[in-house]
């Protein structure tokens, strides 16, 4: 078979370990992984000399609003998919808090039309748990999503939290469907209780209305309808050490419950709120330490499964405003996800190994895209992002490639940068630059069976 693009000499690091190979790529996917050697009389079209680079499987980033449509002046596909290449990441799941929200058939498809159209890497939609069962119903057996979303509590779009009868049957059809179920597990009820009669407008009083319990009462909530209904879930963002100890109680007793991180929940101190005030506004909200250090290390030893960005823009004026109830929730994130976890690989806060397993691996197997994504292995997608981890970088909003980049790492230092992403086989960013047409990203296909063992 004629080979399409070489990749000769990278350092190619998978969970399993670390190897230097020539990487063949024919027709988007991984034709040969070969030791490095002599090369094959017919040369490839295209040829990129890896030395001194690492080669990690593409990015999937599990967490993603990309606002279109409705809210294209905070991000597009475009623009979203553009700055995911830039950070490596070959592969997107979006949110379905647009407007309109992704809650019926046709509104799926209209996103997947949007998306198709114009994104850099390729990309898959969640289908909202909105009003109607009878729509869920029908999102799940469409075979457009690939999981559901609820969002147990207030925040952006303010979507309504769906109560225990409606959200029973959800799962139940999610179950009958093969899909898991993601939770944005923060409990209205604790929120609401915490913000009444509160006067104080500073960023910290955000935080402080939005407790780890509200955290931990959601979860308990969640893990009890997975239980009685057997389907599987997954909690976004784990923001708490006990919120992560109420998913571990539940895999003890046999739900099958997934969860991820964020860089921002586990990396970052308080002394956010002192710095950057509104920007730093998120839900859940960041929690500092001890937290963040039993996040970042749940994530190196098999207790969080994924990491993701929760990449979610919003105009820079309306996260400067002066009071924080007026600020919205969220900040940019997809493009800085690997440079900032490859500075923490590189203090020793985790290892390149559990850092790739969590990027790939994970959410191709929690999200039903394995074998074909998550891995460079024969047969599988090209998706390929080549790093360089010695190089130093500073995080500048105005360096990033967003549409609205402005986030709490502003200024921050990392050491590790991507420097090639690929795309089932063809180059979207070489050497910093961006070569790819928008719209060569694709719908992923899911295999609506989300496993387990992710
Ligand atoms: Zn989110």
């Amino acid at each position: 078979m004629a080979t399409d693009l070489l990749i000769r000499n990278v350092t190619l690091v998978s969970p399993a370990g670390q190897r230097v190979v020539n990487i063949f790529i024919a027709d988007g996917a991984f034709s040969a992984i070969l030791d490095p050697g002599p090369l094959p009389f017919v040369p490839a079209a295209e040829t990129i000399n890896g030395t001194g680079l690492v080669a990690l499987p593409g990015l999937i980033d599990g967490h993603v609003h990309f606002r279109e449509p409705g809210l294209t002046h905070e991000e597009t596909w475009l623009s979203g998919t553009r700055a995911a290449v830039f950070g490596g990441v070959t592969t997107v799941l979006d949110m379905p808090n647009t407007v309109p929200p992704t809650d019926s058939v046709e509104r799926a498809r209209a996103k997947l039309a949007l998306a198709d159209a114009s994104a850099y890497c390729d990309f898959g939609i969640f289908g909202l748990v909105g009003e109607s069962a009878d729509r869920i119903g029908e999102v799940c057996s469409s075979g457009l999503v690939v999981g559901l979303k609820a969002f147990m509590g207030p925040t952006t779009g303010d979507l309504p939290s769906p109560d225990d009868d409606l959200l029973f049957r959800a799962l139940e059809q999610a179950r009958t469907s093969g899909l898991r179920v993601a939770f944005h597990a923060e409990d209205r009820a604790t929120i609401e209780a915490a913000r009444s009669g509160e006067s104080r407008t500073d960023a910290i009083a955000h935080l402080e209305t939005r407790p780890a319990d509200a955290e931990v009462r959601a979860i308990e909530r969640i893990g009890a309808l997975l239980k009685a209904t057997m389907a599987r879930g997954h909690i976004c963002h784990v923001s708490s050490s006990a919120g992560l100890d109420a998913v571990r109680e539940w895999q003890r007793r046999e739900v099958d419950l997934t969860c991820e991180v964020t860089p921002h929940h586990a990396l970052l101190g308080r002394d956010v709120y002192a710095d950057f005030g509104g920007v730093a506004k998120v839900n859940p909200p960041i929690r500092g330490e001890p937290d963040a250090a039993t996040l970042l290390d749940g994530l190196g030893h098999d207790r969080v499964g994924l990491l993701v960005s929760d990449h979610a823009p919003h105009l820079a004026a309306d996260k400067m405003r002066a009071s924080i109830w007026d600020v919205p929730s969220g900040f940019a994130g997809t493009e800085t996800l690997l440079p900032l976890m490859l500075t923490a690989v590189d203090d020793g806060r985790l290892s390149l190994e559990r850092l790739i397993h969590a990027t790939s691996e994970a959410p191709a197997k929690t999200w039903g895209l394995w074998p074909r994504k998550g891995q460079v292995a024969v047969g599988a997608d090209a998706d390929l992002t080549l790093v360089d981890l010695e190089r130093v970088g500073e995080i500048h909003a105005a360096n990033l490639h967003g549409m609205n980049n402005i986030s709490p790492f502003e200024g921050r230092a990392t050491i590790g940068a991507v420097v090639t992403t690929i795309v089932r086989g063809r180059v979207a960013v070489r050497d910093g630059q961006l070569v790819a047409e928008p719209g060569w990203g694709q719908p992923v296909r899911t295999n609506s069976r989300s496993s387990s063992t992710a």
